[in-house]
């Protein structure tokens, strides 16, 4: 009795010494939003980077992250090291049949491949935006509400060939309906015309994390627009690689992608 006392309350003095509070899950494909103390650096996992001057700091677990991470922070106090469990889920598969040869393989041609290394180039470049705002505290609303038709994680077999998985949420609308910016942010890429994603944006919350509003009907915003929480920012097509009218959002902290839907369910009231 008294031992578990004593580790009850070694726990509770090691939870309180911890340098770090995050809001959020340790669970695969789940945001965190944390503060620690200014200019900190955060380890999680593989992953290190730095809290912004007031000590906040976004980050992510991927949808494969192992069951055990590394958690640690580097301040000038020292440093501070544990390991957290990550909670592991479950995957849907999904199998579509019947999609034209070209949406499932590119064609090979030099003209087009040249074209896709283009656009992954402008992809890769508004990534690497790292805005100092904070969209991220905003606290997340859905971009678009409709039939949920798709979600993170599931693994795709298109006309019987396993694909990558799939890592957005898909919500089905009409074209035309308004697409909101579910948090403030500043728009890193906005092109009406990319072979996979059609109409695309690119909205950086904070910190380089990022979320991507794919196959859109029209565009609002330009690059380098700072946009608030509930602005519009284009309306739901059906452009790109897709088979109907829905909206494909998807969230990048780093090379990590993390699950939309776990960002609605994000508080971070306590940590203000
Ligand atoms: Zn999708």
């Amino acid at each position: 009795m008294i031992a578990l006392l004593a580790l009850t309350l070694a726990a509770a003095t090691l939870q309180a010494d911890a340098p770090i509070t995050c809001a959020g899950e340790h669970r695969q494909g789940a945001i965190l939003v944390c503060r620690t103390a200014p200019g900190a650096q955060v380890t999680l996992g593989d992953l290190t980077e730095r809290a912004d001057g007031e000590g906040w700091i976004v980050m992510g677990h991927h949808r494969d992250a192992p069951s055990q991470a590394a958690f640690r922070v580097r301040h000038e106090g020292g440093v501070w090291e544990s390991r957290v469990d990550v909670a592991a889920r479950e995957y849907e598969i999904q199998r579509i049949d019947g999609l034209p040869p070209a949406m499932v393989t590119p064609p090979p041609d030099p003209e087009f491949q040249a074209r896709l290394a283009r656009e992954n180039q402008a992809k890769g470049a508004a990534y690497a935006s790292r805005w100092e705002g904070r969209g991220f505290l905003d606290g997340f609303e859905w971009p678009v509400t409709g039939r949920i038709t798709g979600v993170y994680g599931s693994q795709r077999v298109l006309n019987g060939e396993p694909r990558r998985p799939h890592f957005g949420l898909d919500i089905a609308a009409p074209a035309g309906t308004p697409v909101l910016a579910p948090a403030g942010g500043v728009v890193t890429l906005a092109d009406p015309d990319m072979y996979w994603e059609g109409g695309l944006v690119f909205i950086d919350h904070g910190q380089g994390f990022t979320g991507v509003f794919m196959h859109l009907d029209s565009i609002d915003v330009e690059v380098g627009d700072v946009v608030e929480r509930g602005q519009v920012i284009g309306t739901v097509g059906a452009t790109g690689r897709v088979t109907g009218p829905h909206l494909d959002w998807r969230v990048r902290w780093r090379d990590r992608q993390i699950d939309p839907e776990a960002l609605l369910a994000l508080d971070v009231s306590d940590l203000r």
